[in-house]
């Protein structure tokens, strides 16, 4: 078995750290206050590979591997989470489900704006009325005169406002659940798409979420992605993928709280010593960075099931399950070794603490994550 990384996979963490410690942290602070979309930040990825890490060369991609994937969704969340959630709604959900289900044009036309960063991507599967139960969407699609005619709308979409090419899933048949649901891809300005006013959120501030509104949205035939009817099938595959990178944003966030932590145990005294030299508080870091370190070796083993083709879908809800979990209990314990400290917004460890909740809820919540692996372990369909 064997742990190392490979000289590229390091030298793109490198990179990835190098950004997030030049560009994030302390500067995206003031766009977390304003519940502003930090355009000029996320322009830098684009130049980096980062925007097209999932798509392959000839598309003008980077082509990396998941491995190397979840190592940058994992330094950009170190750095700010907001940047990282939006990177990944980018490249996991809407770009990696083009280039993986698209043909051959949709992947000329629409992989080389998002992979250099010309546009962002956004990807539409919940609703107001589902979410964990994704098979029952009601935002429906039907064929006229040549055009599909979708309508309906898509809740807590990341992206949604920023981004230019859009994927979604609508019903396209009248069978029930998850048959007859099929997938397109949509762009700003198609005549009835719009979406709504970004919502006011707990965390994740300077990211962008907001509905997405079909009103009669005329879509042109060629842009049914993969055959119709499986949608869902194909939603499901991407989120494998989203998963993995998900649990890396919950390796990112824990270990940011951690990273602040032992800064503020360091400096801080009390009784006349350093926090660092209180065996309770000792005792605290060493358990949270464990779990960090289990979290991030799910996370890597799921990326690296993935990369060698085999089925990944059980150990990417262990690992999303597992580091999102890390996540909320390093921000806790965090936000606990910085006191009263912790509680204002002086100090990055109250951010990290409010962004650390969304990984326990997007792609699948925890209590979906558990049900995932124990139909798995338990042989139930
Ligand atoms: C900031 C943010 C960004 C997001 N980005 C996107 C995006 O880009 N694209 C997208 O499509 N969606 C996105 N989502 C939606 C997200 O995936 C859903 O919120 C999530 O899947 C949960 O669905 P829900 O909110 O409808 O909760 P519900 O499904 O209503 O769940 C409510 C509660 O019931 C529990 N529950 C539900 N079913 C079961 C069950 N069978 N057994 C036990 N407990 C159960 C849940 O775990 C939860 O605790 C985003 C959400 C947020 C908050």
């Amino acid at each position: 078995m064997d742990f190392d990384l490979t000289p590229e996979q390091q030298q793109i963490r490198d990179v990835a750290r190098e950004f997030a410690r030049a560009e994030l942290g302390d500067r995206i602070a003031p766009f977390d206050e304003r519940h502003e979309f930090p355009h000029e930040i996320v322009t830098k990825l684009g130049p980096l590979g980062f925007l097209g890490a999932l798509v392959g060369e000839e598309f003008g991609g980077a082509g990396l591997d998941y491995v190397s994937y979840a190592l940058i969704v994992e330094e950009l969340c170190r750095g700010d989470a907001s940047i990282g959630i939006t990177m990944w709604a980018h490249n996991s959900l809407c770009t990696d489900h083009i280039a993986t289900f698209g043909s051959s044009e949709q992947k000329r036309k629409y992989l080389p704006p998002l992979a250099s960063g010309q546009v962002l991507g956004a990807w539409g599967l919940t609703e107001p009325g589902s979410g964990s139960d994704a098979a029952a969407l009601a935002t429906r699609a039907e064929l006229r005169d040549g055009e599909w005619v979708l309508n309906g709308s898509k809740a807590f979409i990341t992206n949604a406002s920023v981004a230019s090419t859009v994927v979604v899933m609508a019903r396209t048949g009248p069978e029930r659940r998850s048959k007859g649901i099929s997938t397109f891809i949509l762009e700003k300005g198609m005549p009835g798409f719009s979406s709504g006013k970004p919502y006011r959120k707990l965390g994740l501030h300077a990211s962008n979420t907001a509905e997405l509104i079909l009103e009669g949205a005329r879509v042109p035939e060629a842009n049914l992605l993969g055959e119709r009817g499986t949608g869902f099938e194909q939603a499901m595959k991407v989120l494998e993928g989203g998963r993995i990178a998900m649990a890396a944003m919950g390796v990112g966030i824990a270990q940011a709280a951690v990273d602040q932590a032992v800064k503020y145990m360091k400096q801080r005294t009390a009784f006349g010593k350093t926090l660092a030299e209180f065996n309770g508080l000792q005792g605290m870091i060493a358990d949270l960075a464990t779990e960090v370190e289990v979290a991030r070796l799910l996370t890597l083993r799921a990326a690296y099931l993935k990369d060698t083709g085999r089925p990944a879908m059980h150990a990417a809800a262990m690992a999303k399950l597992f580091a999102s979990e890390a996540a909320m209990k390093a921000a806790t314990k965090a936000v606990q070794i910085h006191g009263g400290a912790g509680y204002i917004t002086e100090f990055p460890v109250e951010r990290i603490f409010r962004d650390a909740k969304l990984t326990e809820i997007g792609e699948g919540t925890s209590e979906i994550q558990r049900m995932l692996i124990a139909r798995e372990i338990l042989q139930l369909t």
